[in-house]
Order: structure tokens, then C-alpha cells, then sequence
């Protein structure tokens, strides 16, 4: 049954419950929805306070927690307590971070280096995918109180080289939210998808998305085709942001007002209030040219000249990352059609003017570069909704997908996570002299043995002509095209003889299904590990018996009897252990078999060799 909602603010029907596009950021978090009646993407905010909200969780005496602007001005009287750049943990071990150690003010736990960090406040730990979901679960009831409605469905972006974990991480920390997340998009697909970049189908576009936030920088070179994005490079700084133009303030402020650099740092909180203060001024220099203020009693002003001078070199460094992230992709910049400023950092007159002279062409910066990455993220999720049809969904396979080769062992064709369409094709060939068909069997899954896998179906190329086994080419292809239709093809090379279906692999499978079957694949790992080595074994052991019978079958006039009742044994002892579980064993008999086959089988070599050496001319 359809549900069907009234949008209480607004008084329109809402078929569907909405879907909302989250920004989960470093420094600052929001969410934005195409609005109902302007379907305009939107970020939503309460009146006219801002949009964004500061990804800062603060916990206080009694564990109470607070979330966003109120926790940042606890940054300043209590550090030890109050959280910030959370997303720099996600999926990172101690390991990964320890050379940032001083970065983090509060208590970042290294007792087991390999493990997922953990935050400590007080005498209680957190993980960054809990205090991620904090995050969320404010963006969450915020979305819910300025739209009156239940907000239950969330498309979340991250960066573009985020790897597997910390999209998984993203996903759990949304899920412990109390969000649906339908999909998890890189931040600078969403970034030009909210300049309707891409949206066309048949658009063929290299576009350059440059995302200066708060404490990161991120170069990405995308290559826009039918509605795919593909990140062609991706380069960057996670240590170089707006902080690092506050620092440059920071130092500027006190030089004006005499304010020794050690004893303010000595002193937190005076370090904190002049660091909001620096930010404070930053802002008002991307449209001011001379701000005049006090901080600790002290009269001070600086010009944008100065700020500029103090910033150079890190505006600098960006542009060397952009150029090595063109070199990567093997383009020059009069190959990027366009150029999208993201991130509140762009705001900056001298990153904008810095960037637009490099790419030599205007940049698009019309809207809120801080609200850019939630807009696109909102745009994706009207697609999701169905609401926007003539779109096409940009789709990864959740699951990989694969065939079943001897001995039931899953062979991965198009591994999960891969971008569609997609394709992929590999060779195989027939077991048995003269076979006439093959089976072939597709599955989807993580795990080593195709019986653990999910079956999605199985067809039989028939009409092999006769061939020794080993000869025919088969080669199965696997296509996904855009509706996220896999059509399985099998073709026998050397016949042309061919087959094709169509199967449908996402229908019928829950995110749960899926994530159930990730979770098995990675808590039965060592366990497929040992199943598919054995599996191995037993299959090079039976392609064993079978050739060494044919052999001694067709050779028997030119072996001597004990070679043929050793042989015998060997195989005898060889079959017998097939059937046990141990690998090892299998493999010595095998090794067995090959010590005492080996000298005739050379010396029947040899004298087929010297008979088809005979009249030959050399
Ligand atoms: P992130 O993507 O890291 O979460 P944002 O894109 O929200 O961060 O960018 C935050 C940074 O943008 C902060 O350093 C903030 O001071 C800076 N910023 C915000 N507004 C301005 C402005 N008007 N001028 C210069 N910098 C700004
Ligand atoms: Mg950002």
C-alpha cells in the first residue's frame, strides 16, 4: 500500500517520503531537498540562522550531548570534551593518524595501533562511526522540525577517494541514525550535479572540481559520459584548509596587538578566542579590505593585502595539486570544459581569483560553495524518489558478480563497487575431450565457494563441437547497462557458436541482504581461504588421474609393467585421498604420482620429439 503524506508546512501532498542529500563534512554539515513547490534544490535552515552546522559534538557533565554551533563555542572552554573533525577518523586505525597526533585536542585512544581508533570522553569511548551518527542524528531532527515531517531516507556524500571502509563507516553511522542512506555519492559528483552538470544524457564533459573546506583540500578531475561520472584523478591536501588561513591570522592578530605566541598558546582558551576571531576576520576579508576589531582588550587591524601576502603560499599549494591531479589524468588544462568551486574556503577573493587564472577560464561559483556538495547530494536523491525520470541513476554494483568454475569455486567477473554500465570477459574452457556443452552458472557474492554465493542463473552454451579438452574458447561476457541490467553472454570462439541472458541482479536483494552477505564474506574469510585451497587441490588432482589414466591407456606398448603397477598404485592412493579434507596429503600424493610418471613421461617425450624431428630439414 502506498503511503501518501501531507507536507504540513507547505499543505502539499507528498506521494513519497522525501529523500533528503546530506553533506556529512569535516568542519560543517547540512542538508538540502528539492523543495516541494519550487523544485529548486534547497538546504534547509531554520529562519535566518545558517545553513550549515558545525560537524562539532560537545559532551557535557552528565554526558549530556550537544551537536553544531553551540558545541564549536565550547571548543574554547573545553576542548578535552568537545569533538571536532570526526571524519578524518572514519575507517582509520591509530596507525594512520599518530604523526597528526597534536592535531587532535581531545583523547584519541592508541592501545591496539592496528585496531579502528576510539575517542575517549571521560571515562566512556566512542567510535567516529557513533560520533558521525551524532552528527546525522541532529541533521536528522533538524530536517524534521523545519519540515514537519518524518525524515527517515538520506543520500550522504563523502570525498572521491574514500576507499570501501570509510564509505562503509559513512553508511553504518547513517544507519545508527536512524537513516535509510539509498546511496553514498563523492562530494564532487554531487558538487556538479548541483550546476547541472552531467544531468544531460549523450553530455561528454572533463570537468575539474577544486573543494577548499575547512581543514582539507581536494582536487578531483571527473570525466562526465551518459550520465557516469567517472573520477579520473583525484589529488589534494588533508592537512590544508581554511584553518590554515585562520592560523596565518591567528599570528597576524597577535603581532598587531602584542600578544605573545606563547603565552597565548599556553593559555587554551585565549588561543581559541583568538582563533575564532581569526575565522571571523577571514570572512569579512572575502569582501572587505581592511577590518578593524579587538580580541583581549586589544585594538588591531589587518588589510586583505596582508592576509593575502600570508596565504600566498598555501593558495600555491593547492595549485600544485591540481597540476599533478592533471598530469595524472594525462590532460592539459585547456582539456577541462569546466572548473566548479566548492567548499566555504573558495570564498576567499585570492583561491578564486588563483584557481580561475590557472584553469585560464571563469569558474562556476554562482552558488553557496558550502552548500554546493548538500544541493547535488538532494538532486540525487529526487532521482532516487523517481521523481525526476528523464535523469539517469548513476549506480554501483552492490555485490560481485561472477561464474562458477571447477570445483565450485566463484570466479568474480565485475567486482562489487564497480561503476555502471560496465563490462567485463574472460576465457574458459572444456574439462572432457568431445564436450559438447557447457554449463554456465552465474552467482553474486562475496564468498570463495559459490554455494555460499546467491545463484542468479544458469544456462547451458550448447552445440561445442567436438574438440580435445582444453581447446574450445569460451568466452562469457558479463554487461551491466545503465538500468542496472546484467546480460550474461556465452560465445565459443573458435565456432562462433553464442548464447545470451539477461538477468536482473539487483531485484530481490535489501541493503540488509547485502550487508548480511558482506558481513559473512568478511567473518568466513580465512575459512573460504582454507575451503578454496582445498577445492584446488582436489581439482588439479582429479585433471591428474584423468590425463596420467588416458596417458598410460595410449602408451601402454612402450612402458615397462612396473611402471604401469606403480602408476596404478599411485593413482589408487591418489583417488583415495580426495576424499579427505586434508590438502596437504592431497598434495603430496599428487607429488607422489609426478615422481614416478615423470621418467617415462620424458622419455616418450624425447622420442616423439626425435620422430618429428625425422625428415624434417634443419
Ligand atoms: P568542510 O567541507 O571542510 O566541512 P566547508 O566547506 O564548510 O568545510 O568550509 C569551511 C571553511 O570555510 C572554514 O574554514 C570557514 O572559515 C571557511 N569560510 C566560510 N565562509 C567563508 C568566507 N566568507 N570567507 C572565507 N572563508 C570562509
Ligand atoms: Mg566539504
Amino acid at each position: 500500500m502506498a503511503k501518501i503524506g501531507i507536507n504540513i508546512s507547505t499543505g502539499s501532498l507528498q506521494k513519497e517520503e522525501m529523500i533528503v542529500g546530506i553533506d556529512l563534512g569535516t568542519t560543517n554539515s547540512l542538508v538540502a531537498i528539492i523543495h516541494p513547490e519550487s523544485k529548486k534544490p534547497t538546504a534547509l535552515k531554520e529562519h535566518d540562522s545558517s545553513s550549515l552546522v558545525p560537524s562539532i559534538v560537545h559532551f557535557g557533565e552528565s554526558n549530556q550531548i550537544t551537536v553544531g554551533e553551540s558545541a564549536k563555542g565550547l571548543l574554547v572552554a573545553d576542548p578535552e570534551n568537545t569533538i571536532f573533525s570526526v571524519k578524518r577518523l572514519m575507517g582509520k586505525s591509530f596507525n594512520d593518524i599518530k604523526d597528526r597526533g597534536s592535531f587532535f585536542t581531545y583523547k584519541v585512544i592508541d592501545d591496539d595501533t592496528e585496531r579502528l581508533v576510539k575517542i575517549q570522553v571521560g571515562d566512556r569511548f566512542y567510535s567516529p562511526v557513533e560520533l558521525s551518527s551524532l552528527i546525522l542524528k541532529e541533521l536528522k531532527s533538524r530536517a524534521e522540525h523545519i519540515l514537519k515531517t518524518a525524515v527517515t531516507k538520506a543520500v550522504i556524500t563523502v570525498p572521491a577517494y574514500f576507499n570501501d571502509a570509510q564509505r562503509q563507516a559513512t553508511r553504518d553511522a547513517g544507519r545508527l541514525a536512524g537513516l535509510d542512506v539509498l546511496r553514498i555519492i563523492n562530494e564532487p559528483t554531487a558538487a556538479s550535479l548541483a550546476y547541472g552538470i552531467g544531468l544531460k544524457k549523450e553530455e561528454e564533459k572533463t570537468i575539474a572540481v577544486y573543494d577548499l573546506g575547512g581543514g582539507t583540500f581536494d582536487i578531483s578531475i571527473l570525466k562526465i559520459n551518459n550520465g557516469i561520472f567517472e573520477v579520473l584523478s583525484t589529488n589534494g591536501d588533508t592537512y590544508l584548509g581554511g584553518d590554515d588561513f585562520d592560523q596565518v591570522l591567528v599570528k597576524l592578530i597577535c603581532k598587531k596587538t602584542a600578544i605573545d605566541e606563547n603565552t597565548m598558546r599556553a593559555d587554551k582558551s585565549l588561543a581559541q578566542a583568538i582563533r575564532l576571531k581569526a575565522e571571523w576576520v577571514k570572512k569579512q576579508l572575502s569582501s572587505a579590505s581592511i577590518v578593524a576589531d579587538m580580541v583581549d582588550g586589544e585594538k588591531f587591524e589587518i588589510t586583505k593585502q596582508e592576509f593575502e601576502k600570508g596565504i600566498q603560499h598555501l593558495v600555491d599549494k593547492t595549485i600544485t595539486c591540481c597540476s599533478q591531479a592533471l598530469k595524472d589524468a594525462n590532460l592539459g588544462t585547456d582539456q577541462i570544459d569546466e572548473v566548479v568551486m566548492v567548499g566555504g574556503s573558495t570564498r576567499t577573493p585570492l583561491v578564486k581569483e588563483t584557481v580561475s587564472k590557472f584553469f585560464n577560464r571563469k569558474v562556476h561559483d554562482d552558488l553557496n560553495p558550502d552548500e554546493v556538495v548538500a544541493l547535488g547530494a538532494a538532486i540525487q536523491a529526487d532521482i532516487l524518489a523517481g521523481n525526476n525520470k528523464e535523469f539517469l541513476l548513476l549506480d554501483i554494483t552492490p555485490l560481485s558478480l561472477g561464474i562458477e568454475t571447477m570445483g565450485g569455486l566463484m570466479d568474480v567477473l565485475i567486482p562489487r563497487n564497480s561503476k555502471i554500465p560496465t563490462k567485463a570477459a574472460r576465457q574458459y574452457t572444456t574439462q572432457k575431450d568431445g564436450q559438447p556443452s557447457m554449463r554456465i552458472s552465474v552467482f553474486q557474492g562475496e564468498r570463495d565457494l559459490v554455494q555460499h554465493n546467491r545463484k542468479l542463473a544458469e544456462f547451458n552454451l550448447t552445440g561445442i563441437p567436438g574438440m580435445p579438452a582444453g581447446l574450445p574458447k569460451v568466452e562469457v561476457s558479463f554487461l551491466i547497462n545503465a538500468d542496472g541490467i546484467l546480460l550474461v553472454k556465452a560465445k565459443e570462439l573458435r565456432s562462433g557458436i553464442e548464447q545470451v541472458i539477461e538477468v536482473k541482479p539487483q531485484y530481490g536483494l535489501t541493503d540488509e541482504e547485502v550487508e548480511n552477505m558482506l558481513l559473512a564474506s568478511i567473518t568466513n574469510a580465512s575459512e573460504d581461504m582454507k575451503l578454496r585451497a582445498l577445492v584446488e587441490a582436489r581439482t588439479e588432482a582429479i585433471q591428474m588421474i584423468e590425463t596420467t589414466q588416458k596417458f598410460i591407456e595410449k602408451n601402454k606398448a612402450f612402458l615397462e609393467n612396473e611402471e604401469i603397477e606403480n602408476t596404478k598404485s599411485a593413482l589408487d592412493s591418489l583417488t583415495k585421498v580426495l576424499s579427505s579434507e586434508d590438502k596437504d596429503a592431497i598434495h603430496s600424493h599428487i607429488e607422489a604420482l609426478n615422481e614416478i610418471s615423470k621418467p617415462y613421461a620424458e622419455r616418450l617425450m624425447d622420442i616423439a620429439i626425435s620422430k618429428s624431428m625425422k625428415g624434417k630439414k634443419v
